[in-house]
């Protein structure tokens, strides 16, 4: 059997199977509605019914939900509450007014009753013919999956995105004006001999503007931008993802010159080791991307962006000559680039004049493109809810911390014992970081819980920093024990609130002996991500040495954050107490305690 034909086979059976499951959701559906249907009958009154029985004054209650024309009704006589749907809401209950002032019950509620007392009975009867036709439609589609050229959407859409929308990034956009220029006058390029690079591959964190730029490129070039995600390839049925590059291909050369974009490429492009089923299935899909773009020659012009946010899990195939030979990094924003990006996001909102977009980039260090615009959609969305003319500074900072720790939920109920450890662990971590040379200032400290978190230390944001000391991770690994220190001093007793700053503190510690070679004993040596037969070379316990020297780092923070806090006892029980009193401390109050 050719390939192909295997192929094809496989793909009748999965159509087969399809299929059936469909007809038994379909059936189960219909029987659903017959059931329903039946009980409906018994339970409604017709709306002409409804009108005699009024007049007749047989009427006791009726209960209606903003927004739908199912009403409630109870007879005198009758047990039970009847349905019963009226054309208009406004037309009936200017029927009703003179009833219920001669005291007929009568009840608005503000929410429907259930989501599907909104939607109109006609389209719920449609239901089963509507799943039907989807049905058809479905199988029709699938069956043109493994014929050649049948489904296509040649519409496809260019983008509007040009690289003035992509703000910061200079050096990076400078990269890709040549790819831009290959696209407008490939002759250009092939007259000089110079061959045109087929694979561009994106690094960088999510929310960086991978996909914005990429964007960015086809819009400068005016040509179609095809895109898929990596992991749509894989999340469908074995055998289906080699099937959908191939077709992605052929759609990319029907549009050339045009550019394909592959998101998340390491969820098809991930390294060949084991043999599992999962993974055979990823290299079909990869062999075939390696294919394809081996296969296209320099007349078609298809340029492969491909992103991902893991260049160390990908296949060195996909780096070779030919392929993705061009790579390049997308960094997170320093500060010129984040005050850029609130620029660009902030044109279209309504933001006040006292707003210092300056200040906001300097208090958020780290975070990406993606979030600082989320901040700004955010703050608008609180200037909205708190009926502000524009967007204030208030807004901002208060969507910053909607951002990093979560949702201010000041009704949560919380006993004195847990709002005590709480107070004296946030206390803990800004005691100590106080004390720390190293570490930032304190900029807010709360016991009002936020998302997950009981009480949160907010501290100023770092400056731009490309190298951390030993100092350094030394001393943050102290300031996330403080809380925990507190706990135990004060308390002498723990709590699981310290858990996601053990989780963060284990991984600091962990990156310091393993990565950045910080342990004396062990040197510098990166022990991370080696398989085990590369780990044996440093000997037969290397696993146990690890372990000890990251334990070692972990309890001298934690034995100096308790000294630490032994020290400087007054401070720490003066913070906590107000903690208790006001809930909130800020940086002005804070630096107080310690003049
Ligand atoms: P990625 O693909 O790297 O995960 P995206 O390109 O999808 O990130 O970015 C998500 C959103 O974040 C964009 O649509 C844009 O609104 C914003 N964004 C990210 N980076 C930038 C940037 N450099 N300039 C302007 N907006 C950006
Ligand atoms: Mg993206
Ligand atoms: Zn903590």
């Amino acid at each position: 059997m050719s390939k192909k034909k295997k192929e094809n086979n496989k793909n009748l059976w999965l159509y087969i199977a399809l299929v059936i499951v469909l007809i038994i959701v379909l059936a189960g559906l219909i029987v659903l509605y017959i059931n329903n249907q039946k009980k409906e009958d018994e339970n409604t009154l017709a709306y002409t019914d409804l009108i005699k029985e009024l007049s007749y004054g047989n009427i006791e209650k009726i209960e209606m939900t903003v927004g739908s024309t199912t009403i409630k009704v109870k007879q005198k006589n009758e047990e039970e509450e009847k349905t019963a749907i009226v054309p208009s809401t406004e037309s009936f209950m200017t029927l009703i007014q003179e009833k219920v002032q001669e005291g007929i019950e009568f009840k608005l509620n503000q929410k429907p009753r259930s989501i599907f007392a909104q939607i109109p009975s006609f389209i719920i009867s449609f239901l089963p013919t509507l799943i039907m036709l989807a049905l058809f439609v479905m199988i029709f589609k699938m069956q043109g999956l493994g014929e050649k050229g049948k489904v296509y959407d040649d519409t496809e859409r260019k983008t509007k995105v040009k690289f003035d929308d992509v703000a910061g990034l200079d050096e990076e956009k400078g990269e890709l004006v040549e790819i831009v220029d290959f696209l407008k006058r490939p002759e250009k390029f092939t007259k000089m001999g110079a061959k045109i690079p087929k694979g561009v591959l994106l690094y960088g964190k999510p929310g960086t503007g991978k996909t914005l730029i990429a964007k960015a490129i086809a819009g400068e070039a005016d040509v179609p931008f095809i895109s898929m995600s990596g992991s749509e390839f894989i999340e469908m049925f074995a055998g289906l993802g080699a099937s959908r590059v191939r077709k992605l291909f052929e759609k990319a050369r029907k549009l050339a010159p045009c550019i394909v974009f592959i998101d998340e490429i390491d969820a098809i492009g991930s390294r060949r080791t084991s043999n599992s089923g999962a993974e055979t299935e990823n290299n079909q899909t990869l062999n075939q991307l390696l294919v394809e773009m081996d296969g296209f020659s320099s007349e078609e012009t298809i340029i492969v962006l491909a992103a991902t946010n893991r260049p160390e899990m990908l296949d060195k195939a996909l780096l070779r000559p030919g392929r993705f030979d061009r790579q390049i990094t997308i960094p997170t924003p320093d500060l010129n680039g984040r005050l850029e990006i609130l620029k660009i996001h902030s044109k279209d909102k309504r933001i006040s004049d006292n707003v210092n977009l300056e200040s906001i980039a300097e208090d958020t260090a780290g975070f990406t493109g993606a979030e600082l615009a989320n901040i700004l959609n955010e703050a608008a969305i609180i200037a909205t809810k708190e009926k502000h003319e524009d967007i204030e500074n208030e807004d901002i900072e208060e969507a910053v911390k909607k951002v990093t720790v979560g949702l201010e939920k000041r009704a949560r109920v919380i006993s004195d014992k847990d709002k005590k450890l709480t107070a004296y662990h946030e206390a803990g971590h800004a005691v100590v970081s106080r004390y720390l040379p190293t570490q930032t200032n304190v900029k807010e400290v709360s016991i009002i819980p936020r998302g997950v978190a009981g009480g949160y230390t907010m501290y100023k944001s770092d400056e731009d920093k490309y190298y951390i000391s030993k100092t350094e991770m030394q001393e943050k690994l102290i300031a996330l024990l403080g809380g925990r220190a507190a706990e135990k001093l004060v308390l002498d007793d723990i709590s699981t609130g310290a858990s996601n700053d053990i989780e963060v503190a284990t991984q600091v510690a962990r990156d310091m002996v393993t990565k950045y070679g910080m342990s004396d004993t062990l040197g510098p040596i990166d022990f991370q991500g080696k398989e085990p037969y590369e780990m044996q070379m440093f000997g037969e316990n290397i696993g146990d040495k690890i372990g000890q020297e990251v334990k070692k780092l972990i309890d001298t923070a934690y034995e100096n954050a308790q000294e630490l806090l032994k020290q400087h006892r007054d401070k720490l029980d003066k913070i906590a107490e107000t903690l208790l009193q006001k809930e909130k401390i800020n940086e002005e109050d804070f630096n107080k305690f310690f003049e």
